[in-house]
């Protein structure tokens, strides 16, 4: 499949790995916005959120049982996680990937939607 993140995974692209474990692998954001900017995905293709289901909801709970573990690895208490559901919410890589976002104060509000138009 001619998936980028699915192509890291596999080990066809490098990248610079924090956590694996048998559903949920991580690793740095090429570009990070934050100090500290981790991308956690799950081992198997999901494009997206949307496509969370009854069949593949494991992904998702053992993702969410990695982020503290990667959390800590990352020496941060505090973190944000970030989903980008579609074009307009600016997914740009078709599957499913949290952001990992922290090692700075961060804002809450209008301001922090990061808006382009
Ligand atoms: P999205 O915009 O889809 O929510 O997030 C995709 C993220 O993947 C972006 O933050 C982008 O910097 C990151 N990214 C894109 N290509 C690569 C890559 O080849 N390696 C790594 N480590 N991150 C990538
Ligand atoms: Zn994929």
């Amino acid at each position: 499949m001619d998936c980028l993140f699915c192509k890291i995974i596999g080990g066809e692209i490098p990248a610079d790995k924090v956590y694996e474990d048998d559903y949920v692998f991580a690793f740095r954001d090429i570009n990070p916005i934050a100090p500290v900017h981790d991308l956690v995905i799950p081992k198997k293709h999901i494009c997206c959120a949307n496509a969370v289901n009854a069949e593949n909801s494991e992904y998702a709970a053992r993702i969410f049982e990695a982020v503290p573990k990667i959390a800590k690895a990352e020496n941060i208490e505090s973190y944000r996680i970030i989903n980008n559901c579609g074009e307009d919410a600016g997914q740009s890589v078709m599957h499913l990937h949290f952001h990992l976002l922290g090692g700075v104060k961060m804002g809450w509000g209008e301001d922090s939607l990061g808006k382009t138009e």
